[in-house]
């Protein structure tokens, strides 16, 4: 028998790549299988999109981005600065490839693929955040609807035509509509200017970067080391991997996990994976406010999202394909406060703190890429789009059952990073 290799034929020891929820969520599973798990990234833990998103975990709102509606909207965008979609004219010729790409997955019949795809992960995403919660990862998830919000009724025929597609693809959403004074009961912060309201049942919400701390340290707790590599290059050798950083010896493994979110691609497309992801850059910064905020606010029309952090709010918006290491771009955060401001009352938006920008990891086809490559030991799992955050437990989930068994669960067919 070679080294590490177990009877059973699943690996002894991996090597995750990436401590972002994704890799983290799929150390924790891994080690509930009883695998030695080595975490490694190059900055550190939740140095990625899973620090400063919304905090959502909204199986309910987890729609595609690739909408039809959404390539007309992409279009006018482009020669507005200002658009809460942002592509820059000067980019490189691998991001017009991956736009191509993605406008031509702009179909209803692509985008019910994806909802289809997503349907399983959505249904299993919560228990996945309960299994952990219950079993030493010591952070708080949040039960409450999420309200979306709008200057008309009529505004709030999009929303709802989105939620119907997604009941007929297969996820049925649990969701209210709420006339103005409703709507201000739900959201005290909502401005005289919002006049009608959705509020969508059973979501949750969390502290993303407490969370994934949390997770860090139940990981260590569990045995695993986590180093500060950054990794070039990961090649079979033998029946195991290794994993090269920039400095310092390889390191080894019978397996290794890629889940390097937006960055994926860089390490993973020699591999026979030829779905790009590339980076849809978010922006978001905390604001105090005079009213309180019970749970979660959508404001669909300006594409924000907000949610109770910390006593005060954390406000999400805009989506960039730029480089996911290209400095933050201060117009941005202007541009969401100006189309956020009429909307809501007793925000202190001057006040504003911990700004921030990171790289939503997006697939032009709206599904994740999650699975074996065309490398006996290596794995990949990212491409999550807007909701890695809510799908990263599961995900792991799932990921290690395929890693220890060698079975692709049928949860993960559609999500076979090698389509
Ligand atoms: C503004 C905004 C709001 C969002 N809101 C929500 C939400 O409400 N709900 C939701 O579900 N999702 C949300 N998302 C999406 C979610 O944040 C991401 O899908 C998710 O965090 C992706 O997690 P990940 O672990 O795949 O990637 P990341 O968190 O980006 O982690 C990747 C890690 O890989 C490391 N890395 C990269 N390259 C290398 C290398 N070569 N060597 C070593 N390490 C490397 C990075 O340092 C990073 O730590 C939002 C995103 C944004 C930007």
């Amino acid at each position: 028998m070679m080294v590490g290799e177990r009877v059973d034929g699943g690996p002894r020891s991996v090597i995750v790549v990436g401590a972002g929820v994704v890799g983290l969520s799929t150390a924790w599973f891994l080690q509930e299988r009883g695998v030695h798990v080595t975490v490694v990234d190059r900055t550190g833990v939740a140095a990625g999109a899973s620090w400063g998103n919304a905090g959502w975990v909204a199986p309910g709102l987890a729609i595609p981005l690739n909408e039809p509606t959404v390539l007309r909207y992409g279009l006018r965008s482009l020669l507005s600065p200002t658009a809460p979609l942002q592509v820059p004219m000067k980019t490189d010729p691998g991001l017009w490839v991956f736009l191509a790409r993605f406008a031509a997955n702009c179909r209803w019949s692509s985008w019910t693929r994806a909802v289809r795809a997503n349907l399983p992960l959505n249904d299993e995403c919560i228990e996945a955040f309960d299994v952990l919660t219950a079993n030493g990862v010591h952070a708080t998830t949040v039960d409450a609807p999420i309200t979306a919000a709008f200057r008309t009724p009529d505004e709030a025929r999009g929303l709802l035509g989105e939620l119907r597609r997604m009941a007929d693809a297969g996820q049925p959403v649990d969701h209210t509509g709420l006339d103005r004074d409703r709507l201000r009961d739900q959201v005290p912060l909502a401005a005289d200017t919002l006049t009608a309201g959705v509020r969508v049942e059973g979501q949750r919400f969390l502290d993303p970067g407490d969370f994934v701390h949390a997770l860090a340290r139940a990981v260590t707790a569990r045995g695993a080391a986590v180093y500060t590599v950054d990794v070039v290059d990961v090649r079979v050798r033998g029946s195991g991997v290794t994993v090269h950083g920039r400095h310092g010896k390889p390191l080894s493994a019978d397996a290794v996990v890629v889940a390097t979110g937006a960055w994926l691609s860089r390490l993973a497309s020699g591999w026979g994976v030829r779905v790009p992801v590339r980076a849809g850059r978010g922006y978001s910064f905390t604001v105090p406010v005079d009213h309180p905020v019970p749970g979660p606010i959508y404001l669909p029309e300006v594409r924000v999202a907000c949610t109770p952090y910390r006593g005060a709010l954390r406000v999400a918006g805009t989506m960039e394909f730029r480089d996911p290491d290209a400095p933050g771009v201060p117009a941005r955060l202007d541009a969401i406060i100006a189309s956020a401001r009429a909307l809501l009352r007793g925000v202190r938006w001057e006040e504003r703190t911990d700004l921030w920008v990171g790289p939503r990891p997006v697939t032009p086809d709206g599904r994740p890429l999650i699975g074996v490559v065309r490398a006996p030991g290596i794995y990949v799992a990212g491409g999550h789009g807007m909701w890695g955050l809510a799908h990263g437990p599961i995900t792991g989930r799932l990921l290690a059952e395929q890693i220890t068994t060698g079975k692709q669960p049928a949860a993960l067919r559609e999500c076979d990073p090698l389509r």
